[in-house]
């Protein structure tokens, strides 16, 4: 079974703990950079991303995951995790990690739909899934390697990019784990083949 990390520096990192150790996976809380060699994937929760990235300052944060994606390990990114991976963030402008491809508006709907609940059709997931929105951030603009496995009124809410997994909602707050797992095949598969390149 796959090695996760889920960063615990704020924001609802300790339900994805849970999902995934539901699951069968080694679930390991990330609050410092050196915890982060030997896992296969790292999930980075939703909350608020300008506290996380207050918190990163402490630390080499930027360097370490950079370092981690470049050796293999898979990313998760949920909602303000969306955020941090993104190569650009509007509606404030703020720092990101750059390692999606992507453009992400921040609380880019209104405040009368603030927080909302919908059925998305996820066909790589052979189904639909539940997506709860909350203050939820938009890909603006997705590059051309930018995979859009969702779609919400006509617009990307779940993105791949190779071994990143995005999306602007929180799949960890309904009882169904399907994007968890499709998560862990991720990290499992970049285990067996990325290590090796
Ligand atoms: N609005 C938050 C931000 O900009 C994200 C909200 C969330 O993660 N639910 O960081």
């Amino acid at each position: 079974m796959a090695r996760i990390g889920v960063l615990a520096l704020q924001g609802d990192f300790a339900v994805h703990a849970e999902v995934l150790a539901g699951l069968g996976s080694e679930v390991v809380e990330v609050r410092r950079v050196a915890q982060l060699p030997g896992l296969d994937g790292l999930v980075i929760p939703g909350g608020e991303s300008t506290t996380v990235l207050n918190l990163m300052a402490d630390e080499p944060w930027f360097q370490a995951l950079k370092r981690f994606k470049d050796g293999g390990g898979a990313l998760m990114g949920t909602c303000a995790g969306a955020i941090l991976l993104a190569r650009e963030v509007v509606n404030p402008a703020q720092e990101s990690l750059g390692l999606l491809d992507a453009t992400v508006e921040r609380n880019a709907f209104g405040r009368q739909v603030d927080s909302f609940e919908t059925t998305l059709d996820v066909p790589q997931l052979g189904g639909t899934i539940e997506a709860v929105f909350i203050r939820a951030p938009r890909f603006q603009a997705l590059g051309p390697k930018v995979e859009t496995l969702a779609a919400y009124r006509g617009e990307p809410v779940l993105v791949r990019e190779g071994r990143v997994l995005a999306m602007t909602f929180h799949p960890e707050l309904t009882r169904d784990a399907k994007l968890h797992v499709y998560f862990l095949t991720m990290a499992q598969t970049a285990a067996l083949t990325g290590r090796f390149q």
